[in-house]
């Protein structure tokens, strides 16, 4: 239920942003958790910095053209959504899939705002992308279409402005061959430009695996106070990229067995758990459907073609492919399964019905902006040490960014107790990813 202001406030972005279905369903998920903010904080209402905050500031939409290997020229749609710079430059992934469009950037980019104010690190939300498909395609038309769209983007960039990072289907080479783009354009070795970067050339330690490891540490936490720990656990994963495979990664390291997980054409089941140097090696190096692990694993794992992981039963999932990927149904028949937490390494990947059918079973919920927010804080880490020509150690990285995800699983609890919600993480994070942002709002005046 909204707040009545907040109500009206809902269909004024329904109204002014017509079509963007993801868009709305990710302001309506932040709205109904801030109605008792106005009832404890009436200026925010006062100063309209609700309206405000889902207004962006700018939005940037461009042609990118390209030729391919057979001398084909393409056209895709670049976008840059800049939304908001209270806290620090802009600062968010870019997006390469055919679904995207403008909804679905300012989805991720309203995201963006609350989860870089989660982390108490100086970063603004934004995010982007294209709605090119790198499916298929070869390293040389790759880096075409990077060149092409770094050529628009760079005037809109720089350290102090807009700092974007990877997010699907941009991965290390995408971010080399846009940050190449841009020193050659700029005449500038600005490496505080983007994250993500190779070690060879400003990238951070840690920043490959944080949003998988920070998830892990995320969920670790919210076990620990259940009084359980992953050990032992049947865990499933969706998802075969970055996020899904680091998040395998920390788990099977802290003693949970990854049973499952999947990419767009289907999933598969290793009741042993999953074979990570394999996985890296058919998803990342070789870039191929996951069926192909199952056909090398041999007899010990099951690939099912065109379903849904979350049929397979898990006491901890890990959704990390997409938006929407669960549903009411699936929540349903995993609470039935025996799962216990949820912890969110994509954006938006339970749908709002799965999330109320998770919250009534009692499951640790942690939402993405929380649960996924080691990936951006590590990003702001590689800032902080781009900007200071200083290189830290893999064990200081991590252990930084464990202490960033402890502390914000601390600050979800406490916000949410001090609402009224206790154990709801989704309102925790709301709230305090928004206080953060409002009040910095309400110090600069009306911007
Ligand atoms: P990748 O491109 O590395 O991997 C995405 C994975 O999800 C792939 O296995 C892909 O399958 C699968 N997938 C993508 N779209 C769909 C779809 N529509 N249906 C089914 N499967 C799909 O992306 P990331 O791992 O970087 O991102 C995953 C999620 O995590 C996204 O929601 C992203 O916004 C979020 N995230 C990422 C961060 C980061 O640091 N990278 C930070 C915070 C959040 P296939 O291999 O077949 O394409």
């Amino acid at each position: 239920m909204l707040h009545e202001r907040l109500s009206s406030v809902y269909d004024n972005v329904l109204r002014r942003n017509p079509g963007e279905i993801e868009f709305h369903q990710a302001v309506r998920e932040v709205l109904e958790s801030i109605g008792p903010v106005l009832g404890k904080d009436p200026e925010y209402a006062e100063h309209k910095i609700i309206e405000r905050i889902c207004e962006p500031e700018r939005q940037i939409i461009f042609r990118v053209p390209w030729e391919d290997d057979q001398g084909e020229v393409h056209i895709n749609r670049g976008f840059r959504v800049e939304f908001n710079s209270a806290l620090g430059p802009y600062k968010g992934g870019l997006r390469f899939h055919p679904s995207v469009y403008l909804g679905i950037v300012k989805f991720l980019g309203f995201e963006q705002i609350f989860k870089n104010g989660l982390t108490g690190l100086p970063i603004g939300g934004g995010k982007g992308g294209s709605d090119f498909d790198p499916k298929g395609r070869s390293d040389r038309e790759i880096m075409r279409f990077c060149q092409s769209f770094m050529t628009e983007l760079y005037r809109h960039l720089g350290e102090y402005t807009d700092v974007p990072a990877g997010d699907i289907g941009v991965g290390g080479r995408e971010i080399g061959y846009l940050f190449g783009q841009y020193k050659r354009i700029t005449n500038r070795y600005e490496s505080g430009v983007i994250t993500g970067k190779g070690l060879t050339y400003g990238g951070a330690q840690v920043r490959t695996e944080a949003t998988g490891y920070g998830c892990a540490f995320f969920v670790e936490e919210m076990l620990k106070a259940r009084g359980t720990s992953f050990d032992g656990r049947r865990v499933v994963v969706s998802g075969a990229g970055n996020v899904a495979i680091y998040s395998i990664e920390k788990v099977q390291q802290l003693g949970g067995i990854v049973v499952a997980c999947s990419d767009s054409s289907g999933y598969v089941v290793d009741e042993k758990g999953i074979d990570l140097d394999l996985l890296k090696q058919i998803k990342g190096v070789e870039r191929r459907r996951l069926s192909a692990y199952a056909e090398r694993r041999g007899t010990d794992a099951t690939f099912v073609a065109g379903r849904s992981v979350w049929e397979v039963p898990c006491e901890v999932a890990m959704p990390s492919a997409t938006e929407n990927e669960i549903t009411g149904k699936d929540a349903e028949a995993m609470v039935r399964g025996g799962c216990m937490a949820v912890g969110e390494g994509a954006n938006m990947p339970t749908t709002p019905e799965g999330i109320r059918v998770f919250q009534e079973a009692g499951v640790s919920f942690g939402p993405g902006k929380a649960a996924n927010a080691g990936g951006v804080a590590t990003s702001a880490l590689e800032m902080q040490q781009n900007a200071s020509r200083d290189r830290w150690t893999f064990e200081f990285s991590e252990r930084k960014l464990q202490e960033i995800m402890k502390d914000i699983h601390r600050r979800c609890l406490q916000t949410a107790d001090e609402y009224g919600m206790p154990g709801d993480y989704v309102a925790g994070a709301n709230i305090d990813g928004f206080k953060r942002v409002a009040d910095a709002m309400l110090a600069m005046g009306l911007i």
